[in-house]
C-alpha cells in the first residue's frame, strides 16, 4: 500500500477564483468544478454556518488535499488588499 501524501492549500494564497494546482503532480483543481473528473471531497467540516474546510481527494495522484481560508473568502473585498 502507498503512503498517501498530504497537502494543505489556504485560499487566501491563491491567485484568482480559487482554481489551484495539485501541490504533488499539478493536476489543475478548482473548486467550482463539481464535476470531480479531477478530484474527490472526502470530508467538508463546517464552522458555526460556514465552511471551514474541505479535504479532498486528487483523482491523478490519490494525495490528500486540506482546502482552508474560507472565512477569510467570505469576508469579501478584503483579501484584493492582503496580497500582491
Ligand atoms: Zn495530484
Amino acid at each position: 500500500m502507498e503512503p498517501v501524501e498530504y497537502f494543505t492549500v489556504d485560499l487566501t494564497q491563491i491567485e484568482g477564483n480559487g482554481d489551484f494546482t495539485c501541490p504533488k503532480c499539478r493536476a489543475p483543481i478548482s473548486p467550482d468544478d463539481i464535476t470531480e473528473n479531477t478530484y474527490t471531497i472526502t470530508e467538508t467540516v463546517m464552522s458555526e454556518d460556514s465552511l471551514e474546510k474541505i479535504i479532498l481527494t486528487c483523482n491523478e495522484c490519490r494525495s490528500h488535499i486540506k482546502l482552508v481560508g474560507f472565512e477569510i473568502l467570505a469576508r469579501g473585498d478584503n483579501l484584493t488588499n492582503n496580497r500582491r
